[in-house]
């Protein structure tokens, strides 16, 4: 009896154990010495249990320098299991691509296990993730995935980095690129020079659509074409599929679709409920992307917003 009971607990101490794990990901290697680990694509959720961006790293001599570790402890905990499997080289530097915390609250798990590294983002990410912004995306987290990312702290980025600035680690340069109002005002884009790769953020999305409540339509329209000019031949989405120019192209299309349509039909009278079937119409090409009915009539209303705005400028 003591027997049976004592194999319930360990039972019972195991399962709640799975409950804060984020099962594996592969790690894609997508050139020389970088690798992608391609969340799913969607909404946090208590299936995902938040991980549904692409974290990024990059192996150089002696360290790894990491890019996202996604949205909490636990799925920072399985991006270490990844990197683990391919070296035993310390992450010295881990970048955040903008305050949203889908990209960024995994630092917890590397903070615990690299506790030298340094934590570097766009200073005005540091300051909005320091107001309020951190908890305020801790709290979201934990809401849509029903409490699976409970217990994450958030490891705010201490060192600044802004447009130009280059970050040498051993034998790799890191190019930090920070258009202006982008896809959240607080985005740097990683140019990981020798391997050819750029890191986006959410300025370039491919297959899935997201929020683009804090995006400028032209600041992000810009960014393409700032990604397009870095010379990097790979280019990694922060959700979806990595790929080459054209998939940046092809994204750059999807707003400037929008927003010059918003802009045309707007100076035709439309209100943004009439202009939403017009535009649907223009984007065949994107309605199969995942999450594409459940946010395009916002996308549409931010970009009104926006032309409203523009049009007083
Ligand atoms: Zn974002």
């Amino acid at each position: 009896m003591k027997f049976f009971l004592l194999f319930f607990c360990l039972l019972l101490l195991s399962l709640a154990a799975l409950a804060d794990t984020v099962p594996d990901y592969a790690a894609d290697k997508i050139a020389e010495n970088s690798y992608v680990i391609h969340g799913p694509a969607g909404f946090p959720s208590p299936e995902n249990k938040g991980f549904m961006n692409n974290p990024v790293f990059t192996i150089t001599a002696k360290s790894v320098v990491l890019i996202d570790p996604g949205s909490s402890l636990y799925t920072g905990e399985m991006v270490l299991r990844q990197i683990k499997k391919l070296t035993n080289k310390p992450i010295t530097h881990v970048l955040s691509t903008h305050v949203h915390g889908d990209h960024w609250l995994g630092n917890h798990a590397i903070k615990n296990t690299f506790p030298n590294a340094k934590f570097l983002a766009h200073p005005e990410m540091i300051s909005q993730a320091n107001a309020g912004a951190a908890d305020r995306w801790l709290k979201i987290m934990m809401d849509m995935t029903k409490g699976a990312t409970k217990g994450t702290i958030a490891v705010i980025p201490e060192k600044a980095v802004n447009d130009a600035a280059r970050i040498i680690v051993d034998n790799y340069t890191f190019e930090i690129l920070a258009p202006k109002q982008a896809h959240s005002g607080t985005d740097i884009m990683i140019h990981i020079v020798e391997d050819k790769v750029l890191v986006s953020g959410d300025n370039i999305l491919n297959q899935r659509l997201g929020r683009l409540d804090d995006a400028s339509f032209r600041g992000s329209i810009n960014a393409c074409d700032v990604a397009l000019a870095s010379g990097a031949k790979i280019f990694v989405p922060g959700h979806g599929p990595t790929g080459d120019a054209a998939m940046v192209s092809t994204f750059k299309n999807y707003l400037s679709i929008i927003y010059n349509s918003a802009s045309e039909l707007m100076d035709e009278g439309l209100s943004d409920f009439e202009m939403k079937p017009k535009i649907v119409a223009k984007l065949k090409a994107f309605h199969g992307w995942v999450d594409f009915d459940n946010q395009i009539g916002k996308h549409v209303s931010l970009a009104v917003l926006e032309a409203e705005k523009a049009s007083f400028e």
